[in-house]
């Protein structure tokens, strides 16, 4: 028998160690969870992703009362991306998320199984890793790719 590991590096960063240009992205994923509909779960996920073309577009979980037809934030944003701007390609992607409280959550969340899957789509579409960051209310997570997220995911490429 043989075996491998899968490994995937997260960096835990705080606010101020953040580039400008992560900042900013991390503002607006904050500020998206405002725009959230979760009247059922309350809790509210913002998601900003930058594009090759200097864009930034964000997303917000949006709930249905028949429960699966509703959004996560993640997919919200980037099946957005994929009508509004088709040839721009990923480079980064922000996750905040707010509890049941209101507050931003003290762990930083990390995208459900499906939005892992849509996300790397366009993680393949851009040809190279994308940057991801998930925004706890202290730390934020950093990792350099979409795949480290989703070891073993089904591809067509
Ligand atoms: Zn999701």
């Amino acid at each position: 028998m043989k075996t491998f590991e899968v490994k995937a590096t997260v960096e835990e960063l705080r606010y101020d160690e953040l580039t400008e240009a992560q900042k900013a992205l991390a503002d607006l994923a904050r500020e998206a969870t405002h725009r959230s509909y979760a009247p059922y779960s309350h809790f509210r996920v913002g998601a900003a992703i930058r594009l090759s073309n200097g864009e930034i577009i964000t997303g917000a979980n949006q709930e249905n009362a028949a429960y699966p037809s509703g959004t996560c934030a993640e997919r919200s944003a980037c099946y957005y991306d994929g009508v509004n701007y088709p040839d721009a390609r990923f480079e980064a992607i922000d996750i905040a998320d707010r509890g049941t409280d209101g507050e931003f959550v003290d762990e930083p969340c990390s995208p459900c199984g499906a939005c892992r899957q849509a996300l790397l789509q366009y993680e393949l579409l851009a040809g190279r890793g994308v940057e991801v960051l998930l925004c706890g209310r202290d730390r934020i997570y950093r990792l350099d790719s979409i795949r480290s997220l989703l070891p073993f995911a089904f591809t067509e490429f």
